[in-house]
């Protein structure tokens, strides 16, 4: 059974935040459009992957998670696990545009566009092999001793794939459900109660991927990031306060909470914490006190001592 199901990554969120914040000219706009496609990209490949597993029913026991992640010092991300009672399975899903084309000496991943530009990628093949040891030490720590194997699955389905590397499994994506569920399995190791038990144990040290903040990660700074309330509805007009609300100059959409969605935007963008003045500024409020008031009444926890109080997200550093 499915234990844990994707959701759609915050990051691009993020990087949305990050487009609508900064100039129309910013030398970074190609790089973080570059990051927001390929985030794009990846989930929708991990959305065929979780389609193709809709009708997953195979003859044996099994608990599969969607997007897992382990912190240091494991740092694991894998696109789906599928823990059973004789081996833990690792699938990754690479939606790339092209012809593909895996390189030795070293390994990447080439994918050759139809107009002949060439992208080069770390192979899949290898980032699999280091997330498998990473897996396995995570494991031991479990006091468990399951096989790890992994799988590559390709979201296009009629995507050519040349010079695959002999030792690895790569698998379209319609051909999965019909590999896993005639997979030979060997003994089991686990009983059914012990799988389950692997299962919970997985999900209580599972961390969502933490991406934020954005802007240092592209040496953007704050000063560079346009503060104010944006249109949840239209989302480039400004919004300004009338006396009970938010306003929209240019749709007229009336709303009492788009502030809220700032303050998320600040913690995406800038830093993990904020201060007053900050708020007071970033948002567009009257002055410290509705700043002090907004950030206590919206899950932000004050840290340090007066002087130089700080606020920091509750949900954001879990
Ligand atoms: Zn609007």
């Amino acid at each position: 059974m499915i234990i844990k199901y994707r959701e759609k990554p915050i990051k691009i969120a993020g990087y949305e935040a990050l487009l609508k914040r900064i100039s129309p000219t910013h030398p970074k706009r190609a790089a973080i459009k570059n990051s927001l496609n390929n985030a794009r990209a990846g989930f929708a490949g991990e959305e065929r992957l979780d389609e193709a597993l809709d009708f997953f029913d195979p003859p044996y026991a099994y608990q599969l998670i969607q997007d897992f992640s382990l912190p240091a010092p494991y740092k694991i991300q894998v696109d789906t696990v599928l823990i059973t009672q004789s081996c833990v399975i690792l699938l990754e899903v690479k939606n790339i545009t092209g012809k593909l084309q895996f390189k030795q000496n070293p390994s990447a991943l080439y994918s050759i566009l139809a107009d002949g530009e060439i992208k080069s990628y770390k192979s899949p093949v290898t980032q699999m092999n280091e997330t498998a040891i990473r897996m396995g030490k995570f494991l031991k720590t479990l006091g468990c001793n399951l096989p790890i194997s992994s799988l590559i699955v390709i979201a296009h389905p009629s995507q050519i794939v040349q010079d695959a590397p002999s030792n690895a499994r790569i698998l379209a994506v319609g051909e999965l459900n019909f590999y896993l569920s005639n997979l030979h399995m060997p003994k089991p190791i686990l009983s059914t109660d012990e799988l389950y038990q692997l299962g919970h144990a997985f999900l209580a040290a599972h961390q969502n991927y933490q991406p934020f903040p954005l802007a240092p990660k592209f040496q953007i700074e704050p000063s560079e990031i346009e503060g104010g309330v944006f249109c949840p509805r239209c989302h480039f007009g400004k919004m300004t306060t009338t006396k009970v609300a938010w306003e929209c100059e240019m749709c007229r959409l009336i709303s009492k909470d788009a502030h809220i969605h700032t303050l998320y935007e600040w913690f995406m963008l800038i830093k993990p914490t904020i201060n007053t003045a900050e708020c007071r500024d970033f948002i567009g409020l009257k002055n410290l006190d509705t700043a002090k008031r907004f950030l206590l009444n919206n899950n932000c926890q004050p840290v340090g001592g007066r002087k130089y109080r700080k606020y920091m997200q509750q949900s954001f550093h879990k």
